[in-house]
């Protein structure tokens, strides 16, 4: 990361505390599914260099939450602002802020007739007007640093489910993107893969990366975490730091969670 957004590798490999300045803020955000109220009043900001985890049933609205901060989804009231800027509702302005905002899916969505170099060139090149040989010689960097460097000229299909998330990880980077989203990046994983992918996201929030994180991986929480968030019908119901969140959660209904997770 040249990105002078990152904070620099703590001497003692600690993970760095957050710088403190806002980054992403969600003020009185609601989002509708026709009836359901999916997103109610939700106000959260990450803060540059922070690693927020975010927990909750199934339905709750996690994904959603992903969804309207790089406007995959549109809110129907509140507002989002990026580094300073409201994210617009669409056009041009949009497509710049969204490259700002890097997004890992649960089921990776390489693009399957592309190889694992072209799936990581294809955004630079296309959307930051990057050269070709500058875009591959990024590409491969990250390739390397995700460990699948030696897999650049075969299909998705051909690597594991590991191996094509840590692509897509590579491909969120190559963007260079202010925060990075990850929604439940390892469910869809093999149990003897799940480390590999955790792993690299440990690496990645040692480096100063800002992430907000919707995973249930309790050892990711508390490796990385600075603050769990802990959602429930549309809401934000418990806010802590890991150790705090899963030791002695406050609400009934993060207990009653926990309960059934751990
Ligand atoms: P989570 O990621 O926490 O499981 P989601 O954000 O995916 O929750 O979903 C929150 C609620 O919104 C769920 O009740 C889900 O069924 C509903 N929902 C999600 N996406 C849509 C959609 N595109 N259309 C209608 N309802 C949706
Ligand atoms: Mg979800």
């Amino acid at each position: 990361m040249t990105d002078s957004s990152v904070n620099p590798i703590t001497p003692d490999g600690e993970i760095p505390a957050h710088s403190g300045e806002p980054l992403v803020v969600l003020e009185n955000v609601n989002k509708h599914f026709g009836a359901l109220h999916v997103l109610k009043d939700i106000d959260v900001t990450v803060h540059r260099g922070e690693v927020m985890v975010v927990i909750g049933p199934s339905g709750s609205g996690k994904s959603t939450l992903c969804r309207a901060i790089n406007r995959l989804e549109p809110i129907d009231s509140g507002s989002i602002t990026l580094d300073g800027v409201a994210l617009p509702d669409e056009g041009k302005a949009l497509a710049r802020l969204r490259a700002d905002v890097g997004m890992v899916f649960q089921s990776f969505n390489l693009f399957a007739h592309k190889t694992i170099l072209e799936n990581v060139t294809l955004g630079p090149i296309k959307v930051k007007r990057m050269k070709p040989a500058t875009a591959k010689k990024r590409a491969m960097e990250l390739l390397d640093r995700v460990g699948v460097a030696n897999q650049a000229e075969k299909l998705p299909a051909q690597l594991s489910g590991g191996q094509q998330q840590r692509v897509a990880i590579a491909r969120a980077l190559a963007m260079e993107p202010k925060v990075l989203l990850f929604d439940e990046p390892t469910s869809a994983l093999d149990p003897e893969m799940v480390n590999e992918v955790l792993d690299t996201m440990v690496g990645l929030a040692k480096e100063g990366m800002t992430m907000v994180v919707v995973t249930h991986e309790m050892g990711f929480a508390r490796k990385a975490a600075d603050r769990v968030i802990f959602m429930a019908d549309g809401q934000i119901v418990e806010e802590a730091d890991p150790e705090t969140f899963f030791t002695n959660p406050q609400s009934h209904r993060a207990q009653d969670f926990l309960g059934k997770i751990l």
